[in-house]
């Protein structure tokens, strides 16, 4: 099975497809195009060796892609669901570009755009350099090796008001429990399928298991959402953080 088969033959099913407007369906398959033929090549050897193909980034940078459903300043505004879609097209053939993009697009740039002021969207808010502001690069990581992720450490940093998001006074829980849990078993049982191929990154489905791990944390992992779901169902907090009792009826 070559790959450019196995990454065109995404399953439909539920026929989603028919739900999606002509420009949504465009925007997916311009991203589904840079997807195939330029990342799926190179993926692998880029895992491999844990850097990141910077010059994929003009060809997204070129859809307009990067500010999301983001309007002005720049951005292209693209509708919230084409986004989805090809976010999800992202995801399914590379989870590093993906949580590369989606944390550029929506962690960062669109939680300034909906939580910032008008002066802050002109300027970019921490900058490289700053007093007490340190970043590593983590080395030895066994998932997502695509992805350059850094420690950011923080030691006696001055945030001047101006630069404190004005709008933005907590953040909301989401329900993840089901989803995270749901794709772990199913990247468990499509390594199981393959037997010992299975551990070869050429059949892809290794590389999936690994990327797997790290996304499962940093969506929270099953126990860490039920905890939440909990909460916000009955009002109890089962879990004790300090920063939350005043939150518990406990
Ligand atoms: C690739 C990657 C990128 C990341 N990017 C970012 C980023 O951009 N910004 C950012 O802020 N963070 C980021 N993170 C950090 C991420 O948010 C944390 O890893 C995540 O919240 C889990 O926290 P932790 O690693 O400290 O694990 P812990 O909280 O120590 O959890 C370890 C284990 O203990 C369990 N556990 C913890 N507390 C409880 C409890 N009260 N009851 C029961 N079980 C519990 C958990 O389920 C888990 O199994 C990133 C992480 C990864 C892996």
């Amino acid at each position: 099975m070559s790959l450019h088969f196995i990454l065109y033959a995404a399953s439909d099913y539920y026929q989603l497809d028919d739900l999606l407007t002509p420009e949504e369906k465009n925007v997916r398959n311009q991203i589904r195009k840079i997807m195939v033929e330029d990342v799926a090549p190179i993926m692998v050897e880029y895992w491999e060796k844990a850097e990141f193909p910077h010059h994929i980034t003009p060809k997204f940078g070129a859809l307009g892609f990067a500010g999301g459903p983001i309007e002005g300043y720049g951005c292209k505004m693209i509708p919230a669901t084409a986004c989805a879609v090809a976010y999800a097209e992202i995801g399914r053939v590379d989870p590093s570009i993906g949580s590369s993009l989606i944390v550029h697009s929506c962690l960062t740039t669109l939680l300034i755009a909906q939580h910032g002021s008008d002066e802050q969207k002109q300027k970019f808010i921490v900058k490289k350099g700053a007093p007490g502001l340190t970043v590593t690069k983590i080395e030895n990581k066994v998932a997502l090796r695509i992805v350059q992720n850094r420690d950011v450490i923080f030691d006696n940093v001055f945030v001047p008001d101006e630069d404190k998001l004005p709008y933005l006074t907590s953040f909301q829980g989401f329900v993840k429990a089901w989803i995270t849990l749901l794709a772990c078993e199913t990247v468990a049982l499509g390594r199981e399928l393959l037997g010992g191929n299975g551990i070869l990154t050429d059949f892809l489905v290794a590389k999936a298991f690994c990327d797997m791990e790290p996304i499962y944390s940093y969506e929270d992992t099953y126990e860490i959402n039920c905890l939440i779901t909990g909460r916000e169902i009955t009002g109890i907090a089962s879990f004790k953080h300090p920063a939350m009792e005043k939150l518990s009826r406990l």
